[in-house]
């Protein structure tokens, strides 16, 4: 990470302490960590206050830590024994620390008892570095749309293997192998796969059932770049696709569409989930769009802001945020589709240029995977 950046993000950070009375903040989750130091590696304690900020973290990562840390903002530790131990003898009396916070929605129990029995000062539990994260700078939003790019160049190369056949497996390998190579960080997340009537499990795991023609085949897929992921979705058909196939793919598109024409700075985020979920209603399709429009995403493919239906906050210039409407109904399939959308100061831009055409795979030869 870049001096500046690190100067930057520290500095709202201690804005953000400062309004809250507090001396210090500590975290060890990692992408509030990459995200305020640039270190990527695991079992690390970032510990920050007014005037100094330094991080702990083992030997497996001497060099490392180095490379990604700026170190003249951010005194970097290297411990021999335990972290814990090194930040208790760094911290030593907490002499000038009367009220710190760690994040207790992310620290592990046991190391959120060490801090308060080894210091008798005050620990707000409070956890704002996700509030900081959603709102990206040019950098962020350009390594989501170079996951994007990666990703949807993978997809455009796997889908002529798709033929009835295959496995929903074989599919998984086929795209994350070719992730994998053109992004050195890999997938964003496992990478799902549903055929047939499985493409009716909202959150299913790809298996061993083999497609055959007629199929939808719903692929949910991403790859990480620099740390950010990207979080995109298409439904296809193997074969050629059916009446209802294309109607349900066209009011699930119509959805999407419906929900991004309103992405914009101080819309509601209910507002947005509402757009999608009129859509569907005006089509008869309301009761079977079973969960949210869609997320924030970043360094984790889940982030704030959501797009659910009971979500009053803004959305706000910077963010970046999925909208994936999509139908489910059991025996006969599920459709949904999703791309990644940055708001900007008038409207949003989509960040994902992969085609949502309902493609017909493969033909309907049969052939062995
Ligand atoms: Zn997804
Ligand atoms: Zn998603």
């Amino acid at each position: 990470m870049t001096r500046v950046t690190a100067e930057r993000r520290l500095t709202a950070l201690r804005e953000l302490m400062a309004t809250k009375g507090l001396d210090a903040f500590v975290t060890t989750y990692g992408p509030n960590v990459r995200y305020l130091s640039g270190f990527s590696g695991s079992n690390v304690i970032l510990w920050v206050e007014a005037g100094r900020a330094w991080l702990v973290t083992d030997l497996r990562y001497a060099t490392q830590v180095e490379e990604e840390v700026p170190g003249d903002v951010i005194e970097i530790a290297v411990a021999r024994d335990g972290i814990w131990e090194a930040c208790r003898d760094r911290v030593g009396s907490l002499s000038s620390v009367r009220r710190a916070a760690f994040e207790g929605h992310r620290l592990a129990h046991r190391d959120a008892q060490r801090l308060v029995e080894w210091w008798p000062i005050e620990w707000a539990a409070e956890g704002w570095v996700e509030a900081m994260r959603e709102r990206k700078d040019d950098a962020e939003v350009e390594a989501i749309r170079t996951a994007a790019a990666v990703a949807g160049s993978s997809l455009a190369e796997t889908l002529p293997l798709v033929r009835a056949g295959l496995r929903e497996a074989d599919v998984v390998a086929e795209l994350e192998y070719r992730i994998r190579r053109a992004a050195p960080e890999g997938a964003a997340f496992e990478t799902v796969v549903l055929s047939g009537e499985r493409s009716a499990l909202p959150h299913g795991r790809s298996g061993t059932r083999a497609l055959r023609p007629g199929d939808l085949l719903l692929i949910d897929f991403g790859a990480r770049w620099e740390g950010y992921c990207c979080d995109i979705t298409r439904t296809y058909v193997v074969g050629e696709p059916e009446a209802r196939h294309v109607e349900v793919h066209a009011a699930v598109c119509g959805a999407l569409e419906a929900a991004a024409r309103t992405l914009r700075p101080g819309v509601e985020a209910r507002a947005v989930d509402a757009a999608a979920r009129e859509a569907f209603s005006a089509r008869d399709l309301g009761a079977a769009f079973l969960h949210s429009t869609g997320h924030g995403l970043g360094l984790e493919v889940h982030e704030r802001p959501r797009l659910h239906r009971e979500e009053t906050r803004g959305l706000a210039a910077g963010m970046v945020v999925t909208l994936e409407p999509g139908v489910y109904f059991p025996r006969w399939g599920g459709v949904r589709v999703e791309d990644d959308y940055r708001i900007t100061e008038s409207g949003a831009e989509c960040l994902t240029p992969t085609s949502r055409a309902l493609e017909a795979l493969g033909g309907t030869a049969v052939i062995s995977p």
